[in-house]
């Protein structure tokens, strides 16, 4: 397993925004959506300048060099799930390792995976970050490429595992940022579960392709209006950012 494979797009020993403490992130390179309104569209290919190769026993080397600050390693992307046997692999060798066994792991996903894949994931994965682009399988399609099947079934999948840590809403004003749309999901994530922690994230343009540097982006009151709709729902524990 050590041996695992991985394309790296990039890793950051340190980050407070990806997870529970301060964590190890692993950007794993290569994404099956193709996101209007991504900020690392560099990442979305297979491979590329600037990506590279490692495995399982690289990242735990690098990991084991800032362990002593850390609370845990996430896999974020491109996507994570994409490359799914190195997660898997990385995670199986963490917990095993006498150094390294308390260390936390989640994953940073969009959710486009089947329920085999996250079956591989469950036994070694504390938490899991999903992003929903959009309820409405249209809406959705034009933010990504694809529709949301498979996003909607991962979220109820993991919720009922136990490990859903929460639900990432990025609202990309003209897109998903509608009052109708907005209470439609929070209608369907509180019936999920009220108590589910739900990230609402303002679009900023910063790191998009120059075809979509031209989107508006989301202002203060949109994000207010948004955490609104999702506690008068029934959701307690909404975060803006
Ligand atoms: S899912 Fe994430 S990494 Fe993939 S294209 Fe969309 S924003 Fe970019």
């Amino acid at each position: 397993m050590s041996s695992t494979p991985v394309r790296l797009a990039d890793v950051v020993p340190f980050s407070w925004v990806d997870g529970p403490g301060n964590r190890f992130v692993v950007f794993a390179q290569g994404c099956p959506f193709d996101c209007l309104a991504c900020h690392n569209p560099e990442t979305i290919a297979p491979s590329g300048p600037g990506t590279r190769l490692s495995d399982v026993a690289g990242v735990l080397e690098e990991i084991r060099q800032v362990e002593p600050y850390l609370a845990g390693v996430t896999v974020s992307g491109g996507e994570a799930t994409a490359q799914w046997h190195f997660v898997r692999d990385l995670f199986t060798e963490l917990r095993a390792d006498p150094q390294l066994g308390r260390l936390t792991t989640y994953v940073d996903t969009n959710g486009h995976a089947l329920p085999r894949v996250w079956d591989e994931l469950l036994p070694v994965t504390d938490g899991f970050m999903v992003d929903l682009k959009a309820l409405d399988p249209e809406v959705h399609r034009r933010l990504t490429g694809r529709g949301n099947d498979l996003v909607l079934d991962s979220i109820r999948y993991l919720h009922a595992h136990g490990r859903l840590a929460e639900v990432r809403l990025l609202l990309v004003p003209g897109f998903n940022d509608t009052p109708e749309q907005v209470s439609r999901t929070a209608a369907w994530l509180a019936g999920l579960d009220p108590g589910l922690r739900v990230v609402v994230i303002g679009f900023r343009t910063h790191g998009v392709r120059p075809e979509h540097a031209d989107l508006p982006e989301a202002d203060p009151d949109l994000l207010e209006r948004a955490r609104t709709a999702l506690e008068q729902a029934g959701l307690h524990q909404v975060v803006t950012v």
